[in-house]
Order: C-alpha cells, then sequence, then structure tokens
C-alpha cells in the first residue's frame, strides 16, 4: 500500500522544536512540508514499514524511549534524535530507493541508541 501524502507546511513549522522537521509519518500518511524529494519519501516510507511492524502504537512508544535514553546518554536533543534506532534506518537507507524492496523485519533492532 501507498502511503497517503498531506501537505501541512504550517503544521510541520510549528512541531519543529529539535530539527527542522520536513515530514512526519503517522501510518499510513505522511505529513509534509512541502513536496518530498524522492529520497525523503523513502525515509518516510522506512518509518511507514516500521510502524506497521509495531502497530504504530509501539513505534512511538519505543521512539520515545529511544529518545529518551539518548538524552540521558548523550545530553544532547539533535544527538538523541538521530540515535533513535528508528531514525538510524531511516537515515542510513533513505538514499537506497529500493531499500524496502529487501528489507528484514525488525531490521531497526540491529542499531543501538
Ligand atoms: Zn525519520
Amino acid at each position: 500500500m501507498k502511503p497517503i501524502v498531506i501537505l501541512a507546511p504550517r503544521l510541520l513549522k510549528a512541531i519543529s522544536w529539535v530539527i527542522d522537521i520536513c515530514a512526519i509519518t503517522l501510518y499510513p500518511f505522511i505529513i509534509a512540508r512541502e513536496e518530498m524529494s524522492e529520497d525523503v519519501l523513502c525515509h518516510e516510507s522506512i518509518h511507514i514499514a516500521q510502524q506497521k511492524e509495531l502497530l504504530v502504537v509501539f513505534f512511538y512508544i519505543l521512539y520515545g524511549w529511544d529518545y529518551l535514553r539518548g538524552l540521558v546518554k548523550y545530553k544532547d536533543k539533535s544527538k538523541a534524535y538521530f540515535r533513535i534506532r528508528f531514525e538510524q534506518e531511516a537515515y542510513e537507507h533513505m538514499y537506497a530507493h529500493a531499500y524496502l524492496d529487501t528489507r528484514q523485519s525488525y531490521n531497526w533492532k540491529s542499531y543501538k541508541v
């Protein structure tokens, strides 16, 4: 199933507290500030896959947990964000546009906060 893309520039600007957010994913939607590049679409589509395997709610619980662990460990909001395991997987593979064709389920587990 292809994600449903919604453009909401003001919303994305309003929630850009830690980093400048250009898109967020809430399965099955991708809410974007503007038309996305293929790379950003791939990044968000990886989050769609992660959310699907964790029934969305557990994705956000673990996402918050990873962020808090990162904050305690690195004492830096930006570093804590980039150390979230879901973000590590998405950033590492966002330029390999066929990644989702061969991705193993729960691959985010191979990363460490
Ligand atoms: Zn992301």
